[in-house]
């Protein structure tokens, strides 16, 4: 197999932009200041969560373009590079999920890769626009896909000249960065860390810590088993904020036709064999081990029952 490299450009400025939390040294700390980065940590990540990923990769509910824009400019100012580009590569994920050809596969690469090392990969910094036509169709989406740091670079003079450096700090560096692993361990963590409800052809896992973390993303066994749906966390307990958000989005008319599981696909797991119980947790042992092994082969029968964005 090919070995991807990493450009070391991106990763110099990625681990730059690290440093300058050290910043908070200069401006000190404040009740308001913290409040201010969890606002900024939370409103985009509801917006990777709800517009990348729910909206844009697997179209779970609908709205109108001028609301998909919105929440396209809001999840670009976290710098996790274009729309069309995150969205494609995460169609990619599920369609090869900790396969071979999975580009950020814990179980085929190890935690760094999954993580990290992907994104900073020269392999991967093309859009993949075959897998996103149905949004590559809007030209100002291609045009935000293409200048996707605009979004970052205009909210960051905006917090600069409204509050100084404690506010660009605060509103935003230090955010960011938490907004980077945050999101990315959607990528590694939820193929390594928690349980396994639902039989799928992969590793993914439920975590109730990382649902808080990663806004409802945490519930990734249960999105790999059902793909579509507005909500990750389906039982009452499991704690989903995006969806929350999403309900209170469609109570004002911005969103609409929140796709749901039904209750058979939701209790599919209370059908399961003894035998099939038995590799649920013997998978859920596995997975705490890092690096990972190479996942098993997919079984026939065990496949997720929508695999469509
Ligand atoms: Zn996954
Ligand atoms: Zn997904």
């Amino acid at each position: 197999m090919k070995h991807s490299r990493v450009s070391l450009f991106t990763a110099g400025l990625f681990l730059a932009l690290h440093f300058t939390v050290l910043l908070a040294f200069v401006t000190g700390v404040s009740w308001t200041y913290l409040a201010i980065a969890l606002a900024s940590y939370y409103v985009r990540m509801f917006a990777v969560t709800a517009g990348y990923h729910r909206y844009f990769a697997h179209r779970a509910f609908k709205t109108g373009r001028a609301f998909q824009f919105v929440l396209a400019v809001l999840a670009q100012s976290s710098v996790q590079k274009g729309v069309l580009w995150w969205a494609s590569n995460h169609r990619h994920h599920h369609r090869y999920s900790d396969q071979p050809e999975d580009i950020h596969s814990p179980a085929r690469k190890g935690f760094w890769w999954s993580h990290i090392g992907w994104i900073l990969a020269t392999d991967h910094e093309e859009t993949r626009l075959s897998s996103i036509k149905d949004f590559a169709r809007y030209p100002e989406l291609v045009w935000l896909n293409r200048f996707h740091l605009v979004p970052a670079l205009v909210g960051a003079a905006l917090l600069f000249a409204l509050g100084g450096l404690p506010l660009l700090v605060w509103g935003g560096l230090i955010p960011t960065v938490a907004l980077w692993h945050g999101t990315f361990f959607i990528n590694s963590l939820t193929h390594i860390v928690g349980k396994r409800r639902y039989l799928t052809t992969d590793m993914s896992r439920n975590s109730f810590l990382l649902a808080i973390v990663c806004c409802g993303e945490g519930w990734h066994n249960n999105h790999h088993f059902h793909q579509n749906t507005a909500n990750q966390g389906w039982f009452w307990w499991e704690v989903d904020f995006t969806y929350y958000a999403l309900r209170v989005l469609s109570w004002v008319g911005l969103v609409s036709d929140l796709r749901l599981p039904s209750e058979e696909t939701k209790l599919a797991f209370t059908r399961y064999t003894d035998a099939q119980r038995a590799q649920l947790q013997v998978e859920s042992r596995y997975g705490m081990f890092l690096p990972q092994p190479a996942a098993p082969a997919p079984e026939p029968g065990l496949m997720t029952p929508a695999t469509s964005p």
